[in-house]
């Protein structure tokens, strides 16, 4: 009988997975970064894309639909401003994290020069004069995926304006000092956008209702005053709609603050700069609720970061 022969040896088993992972790193030695806004070869961003990140804020005049609620910019939507944020916002260039950091950063720095703020409608209001930097309100499928640029953004314009030398104690050196909190406290409401759904599919009008509709306000902000935070911003509907909402809950909203706006179409007039109303005495008072309501936790969501706040750069709720 002829023996069997021997079962071959089992293949040794592929390190493939372990090689997937390095492939990123390996790429990268291999071929060359590009700029994140114009593509050009050999350059995580060229100098003149950073140009752009790094001008100085400039006040829309494109969002008619923000009305009253002034709103500053970095950098215009559109072109290689456009593929800055869209490169950074759909995660294609993480590596542009401390550099988004650091341009919210110095825009709140600026803003707060701009505005005043505290100001002299703080003197004399109980305790120390409190900004809320609130980001718009992301739907559900971003927020599980983590990808919170508007609420990334207001930390960061928060830092800058606690550490803006323009906002010294109103009170002189011994008042206490002012309190600037980022706080993702806005939830999307109505329609649709309860369900955090994305737009697609939407008409225009429907998706005006959708954006326009007032989000929810998770925390107590009475008293507070209010600067808006987002990435983005084309009528200027969503912002009127948070401003709105946190009016509602009886904060002073003061303005918004936006990476990028829509450039205005040609032919349109620039609004006139100015200071930012900041509440002297004689400005417009906030509302007021008429009930104080139950506060939901702030942390329920998936990928939620809560109502998480900033004194100084230290998240506190
Ligand atoms: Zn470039």
């Amino acid at each position: 009988m002829t023996p069997l022969a021997p079962l071959p040896a089992p293949p040794a088993p592929r390190a493939w997975p372990a090689a997937l992972a390095a492939l990123p790193a390996a790429l990268g030695l291999v071929l060359p970064a590009t700029c994140a806004g114009c593509g050009r070869w050999e350059t995580a961003l060229c100098p003149e894309c950073a140009a752009l990140l790094d001008a100085p804020l400039t006040e829309t005049a494109s969002a008619p639909a923000a009305e009253e609620l002034r709103v500053h910019s970095v950098l215009a939507y559109a072109g290689t401003g456009r593929a800055l944020v869209l490169n950074w916002k759909n995660g294609a260039r993480e590596d542009l994290a401390p550099v988004m950091a650091a341009v919210g950063a110095r825009a709140g720095g600026q803003w707060a020069g701009l505005s005043g703020w505290p100001g002299r409608g703080a003197e004399g209001a109980d305790g120390p004069p409190r900004l809320l930097v609130v980001p718009a309100p992301s739907g559900i499928v971003r927020r599980a995926r983590g990808r919170l640029v508007a609420a990334v953004l207001a930390d960061a314009v928060a830092l800058g304006i606690a550490r803006s030398p323009a906002a010294p104690p109103p009170g002189g050196r011994d008042a206490p000092r002012p309190l600037v909190v980022s706080a993702d406290i806005l939830r999307r409401t109505g329609g649709r956008a309860l369900r955090g759904a994305h737009q697609a599919g939407l008409s225009a009008a429907q998706r005006r209702r959708n954006r326009s509709a007032p989000p929810r306000v998770l925390a107590d902000v009475d008293g507070w005053d209010a600067l808006i935070v987002d990435d983005v911003v084309t009528t200027g509907a969503t912002l009127r709609s948070c401003a709105a909402a946190l009016a509602g809950a009886g904060a002073r909203p003061l303005g918004a603050l936006v990476l990028a706006a829509t450039p205005p179409p040609p032919g349109t007039a620039p609004r006139l700069p100015g200071p930012i109303p900041t509440g002297p005495p004689g400005g417009p008072e906030p509302r007021r609720r008429a009930a104080p309501r139950a506060r939901r936790p702030a942390s329920s969501a998936p990928g939620d970061r809560g109502a998480g706040a900033l004194r100084e750069g230290r998240r506190m709720v």
